[in-house]
């Protein structure tokens, strides 16, 4: 398995990082991606690829709820991160989130068109955020007209949404704990979505799987979101890994992994 999308550099696992990294390589996930979340977060971030650099890769962006006053500003200095071609698999995470605040829409649709741009400019991925603005990313992305291939990160949408996606490039779809809550709709949508064009994830710290929800999270807890997509389209938790494995690497295709 691959956890293409957590955040092991953040201060919730300052005490105990070298664990949860054992701990991940125990329960079978062979690589880690880590999307940047601000300017903050850049220092920790490599410090963390450069403790296990065969085992996680970063990737460079600035979340949509990072993106204030100061966001050109931010935008700079992660621009300038990007000129170490070699270094990231992707740019991420970005995207729109308006559940929390619509202050900075404006802003935050600048910031995602200026590193939509940037993908298509490096030829990388992108990893997708989108909370409550599911029109607003497709108009964005329809309007930039460029061919984008990447992830839609904590896929919750329709299978309607989902077509409309596929539409628009070469997507896939994050899979995450939320598959394994009791009133989650996606269990109903991934069939639609097929095994093809799924990758898992753990977005650790937030949303750990049942029956750890509500607990910090972490990329040893990925096998319950494999079972329970196995589980939901009736075939192995291996086919699952191996499938979403060799996805997560054709998209992700500067991730080394070793064994
Ligand atoms: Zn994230």
């Amino acid at each position: 398995m691959i956890d293409t999308h957590t955040h092991i550099y953040l201060p919730e696992f300052d005490d105990d990082r070298d664990q949860i990294v054992q701990r991940a390589k125990d329960a079978g996930v062979k690589h880690l991606i880590l999307p940047n979340v601000d300017t903050e977060t850049i220092k920790p971030l490599h410090l963390c690829c450069e403790r296990f650099p065969s085992y996680c890769t970063p990737a460079m962006g600035l979340h949509p709820t990072s993106v204030a006053e100061d966001y050109k500003q931010s935008l700079k200095q992660i621009e300038r991160e990007l000129l170490d071609t070699q270094r990231y698999c992707a740019i991420g995470e970005i995207g729109i989130d308006l559940y929390w605040d619509k202050t900075f829409l404006k802003e935050q649709i600048d910031a995602f068109k200026i590193q939509i741009r940037w993908a298509y400019e490096s030829n990388l991925p992108v990893i997708i955020h989108i909370r409550e603005a599911f029109n607003e990313v497709i108009t964005v992305l329809k309007e930039s007209s460029l061919p984008i291939r990447g992830v839609f990160h904590s896929y919750t949408g329709t299978a309607e949404q989902a077509k409309i996606i596929g539409e628009l490039g070469d997507f896939i779809f994050g899979i995450n704990g939320i598959i394994t809550f009791k009133k989650s709709d996606i269990r109903s949508v991934i069939p639609h979505l097929g095994i093809s064009r799924i990758v898992l994830e753990t977005d650790a710290p937030y949303l750990a799987p049942v029956p750890n929800r509500g607990k910090r999270n972490e990329p040893a807890y990925l096998p319950y979101v494999c079972h329970t997509i196995a589980e939901t389209m009736g075939i192995t938790p291996q086919e699952v890994a191996s499938e979403t494995s060799c996805t997560a690497r054709k998209m992700f295709d500067k991730i080394k992994i070793l064994s």
